[in-house]
């Protein structure tokens, strides 16, 4: 069975988009992944196909209405589909490489990418929709949100990256941030790649990285050093 993600949004035209070119491309040329975008329009109302309304309460900017969300969704998915059903959302918990890696071993995702101000509250509790966010900052959609996430687990796919070991050396799979990397020439504008590096001995190369990870970590996230409550 292949990594199956299935979206619902007003731009159905943005998928795959990135994800066609490359090594997700690639991959999802050959069946190793799917990605199903559906149009939440096409359960809108009446001859405009509405979808959204003014909020409750007052207030700037349009709300997404639950009945017409709650109809594209139950159109998409059956209750008995076992895909997480995600609401891409700032207001969600922050999106982690552990949180992706779990999706990636999974049978793909249900993604729901919001507009305008956001979306009716009571369909977010009504089909239990997970709200995942991928930042502190606000994005005009939740379409680009869902590329990230998608573009961040089919990587991790079985097969489409070159090489398997690229996916576990990588920031946060360890908890620490990556050491730096060079590559030919050995010298560039003066600057010389570190002589351990050349030194063919690959246990100190080893310690040398371990080391450098855990001082770039120290220095730019200190957060990620510190034990989790
Ligand atoms: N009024 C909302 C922001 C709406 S932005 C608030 O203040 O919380 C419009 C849509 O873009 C959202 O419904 C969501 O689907 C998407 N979006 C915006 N920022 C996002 C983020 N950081 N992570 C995930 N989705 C985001």
């Amino acid at each position: 069975m292949n990594w199956r993600a299935t979206i619902l949004t007003l731009y159905p035209e943005m998928f795959p988009g990135p994800l066609g070119l490359s090594l997700a491309g690639d991959a999802l040329a050959r069946g190793a992944w799917q990605c199903d975008a559906r149009n939440i329009r096409d359960f809108g109302i009446g001859k405009h196909r509405t979808v959204d309304d003014t909020p409750a309460g007052g207030g700037a900017g349009m709300v997404l209405r639950a009945d017409v969300l709650a109809d594209a969704l139950d159109a998409a998915v059956t209750p008995d589909d076992p895909r997480p059903r995600l609401l891409m959302s700032p207001r969600g918990k922050p999106l982690t490489q552990a949180r992706i890696r779990t999706l990636a071993e999974g049978p793909g995702a249900l993604i729901v990418c919001g507009r305008f101000e956001g979306v009716d509250e009571r369909v977010i509790e009504g089909r239990q929709l997970e709200e995942v966010s991928i930042g502190d900052y606000i994005l005009s959609g939740g379409e680009m949100a869902a590329l990230v996430l998608m573009d961040a687990c089919v990587r991790l796919l079985p097969g489409v990256m070159g090489h398997e070991q690229s996916g576990e050396e990588e920031s946060f799979e360890n908890g620490l941030l990556e050491y730096p990397h060079y590559t030919r020439p050995r010298e560039w504008e003066g600057r010389a790649i570190p002589d351990i590096l050349l030194s063919g001995d690959h246990a100190k190369i080893a310690r040398w990285r371990r080391a450098q990870s855990e001082a770039i970590t120290q220095a730019r996230r200190p957060d990620l050093l510190k034990p989790k409550g």
